[in-house]
């Protein structure tokens, strides 16, 4: 298994993060959402829903939801 890597907070610049998931009945579906939260001042990004298949990859959601992460202060200073 690969090691979960997050950039800090592109607001605080915190390393308190976390990876936030749940499990979310949507239209008679189940549905597995990942999202990024900080610990220090709450933002919150990255959020992935996986509507189709929503246990065989729950990893790449999870990973999907990091990258995103890490892809945003990036995109921001464009
Ligand atoms: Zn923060």
């Amino acid at each position: 298994m690969s090691e979960i890597k997050f950039k800090p907070c592109p607001f605080c610049g915190s390393n308190k993060l976390k990876l936030v998931k749940k499990k979310i009945n949507y239209k008679d579906k189940k549905a597995y959402v990942a999202s990024i939260r900080c610990n220090c001042c709450n933002a919150r990004g990255g959020t992935v829903i996986n509507l189709t298949i929503p246990y065989a990859i729950k990893e790449d959601v999870e990973q999907e939801a990091v990258d995103r992460w890490n892809r945003r202060d990036e995109n921001e200073t464009d």
